[in-house]
């Protein structure tokens, strides 16, 4: 069981201070493993309230029901479409029926999360939902001023055992961001936060990374210095890149490779892996040993402000690269590999046993 951490966190000026926390020991559960006995959580916080890890099934690690940006869809709902909710309630039926269990919903406060929606969708359309605590966008945004590494700790552990938005709605997962450019100073403060939230807390963290700048070898380096062990850490995107060696590397590490953007990065359509790229980049990591390390997703969304404004002709082009939303993976990605002579039982093991793996923190 982890210690109860003394956070020294300020209080600043204008800071209100979250309600304290009691650690959620009593999801711990320690297992043998070889010769030494680990904790794992067998029991997370979905959106419904605490799931257990024999629930998860065929889980999708990095997508977004809604995405906007903070406070707009409480403000002006009208900006998502009169009908986003029954929008997204029937696509998340159409997954769940197209064998999705669980969804990890990336998306922060920063990223317009709404702890009320995600529940009510959940509810409606019994998709378990698993919602981010953490900073989603690559830097935290200006006007949040200089909060410390402490204070962020704080109010993201208060998510995660507390409730966001003002309700009892936990957080299951911590999110953080960094793109071009590598950690930014104020987003390394907020990393540093996460690091020390998933410490007191055992919850996972699942890290946006820009493959191509490698930056996941500065996120792991601050992670590592905080002490978080590395099997707690996705780190995302990493289909973005064809690049082996970069990507075994953060394997080597003990981290999860998030295998996502299938069938690609939607804002660089052209200028991205191909498809073929990506599913051959899975093939080769399956060959070369890393079955267990991998979890897949798209980085889709249902709704959002940043997709549903861009020109007709882009939305169309989306689209037709991928008319299945969060099912391609398995309406074209699964088939193909198995063509290519993938077994049932890796396709078990990447979309059921890794992403429960993962969340309780059972070795691998
Ligand atoms: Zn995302």
């Amino acid at each position: 069981m982890p210690a109860r951490r003394d956070t020294g966190a300020k209080e600043g000026a204008g800071f209100s201070m979250a309600p304290d926390f009691e650690l959620k020991s009593d999801n711990l559960v320690r297992v043998q493993h070889g010769n030494k006995e680990e904790d794992v959580l067998k029991t997370i916080n979905s959106v419904l309230g605490p799931l257990s890890t024999d629930k998860l099934g065929a889980t999708l690690t990095h997508e977004h029901v809604q995405g906007s940006c903070a406070g707009l869809p409480q403000v002006y709902p009208e900006f998502l479409g009169e009908d986003y909710m029954e929008r997204i309630v029937s696509k998340l039926k159409e997954t769940k029926d197209g064998g999705i269990d669980t969804l990890v919903d990336a998306g922060t406060f920063d990223l317009g999360r709404d702890a009320r929606m995600l529940a009510e969708a959940s509810r409606l359309s019994g998709m378990n939902i698993i919602a981010a605590t953490g900073v989603g966008v690559g830097g935290v945004p200006p006007l949040l001023g200089t909060f410390d590494a402490d204070q962020w700790a704080k109010v993201f552990v208060r998510e995660l055992t507390v409730g966001m938005e003002g309700t009892d709605i936990k957080a299951g997962i911590i999110k953080t961001a960094s793109d071009f450019g590598g950690v930014q100073p104020s987003m390394e403060i907020a990393l540093r936060g996460m690091a020390r939230a998933q410490i007191q807390t055992g919850v996972p963290m699942t890290l946006h990374s820009y493959a191509a700048g490698q930056v996941a070898r500065q996120q792991i380096a601050i992670l590592k210095e905080e002490g978080v062990a590395m099997d707690r850490v996705k780190i995302d995107h990493l289909l973005d890149t064809t690049d082996l060696e970069y990507i075994t590397w953060i394997a080597d590490q003990g981290c999860y490779l998030g295998m996502d953007r299938m069938p690609q990065d939607n804002f660089n359509p052209r200028k991205c892996v191909s498809l073929d790229g990506r599913i051959n980049t899975l093939k080769a990591l399956i060959d070369l040993g890393y079955t267990k390390s991998m979890c897949l997703s798209h980085d889709e969304a249902i709704v959002s402000s940043l997709i549903d404004t861009l020109p007709q002709w882009h939305r169309d082009q989306l689209h037709e690269i991928n008319p299945h939303l969060f099912l391609f993976i398995n309406k074209v990605v699964w088939p193909r590999l198995r063509e290519m002579g993938v077994s049932e039982d890796t396709r078990h093991e990447i979309m059921v046993e890794n992403p429960r793996r993962f969340f309780e923190g059972t070795p691998r």
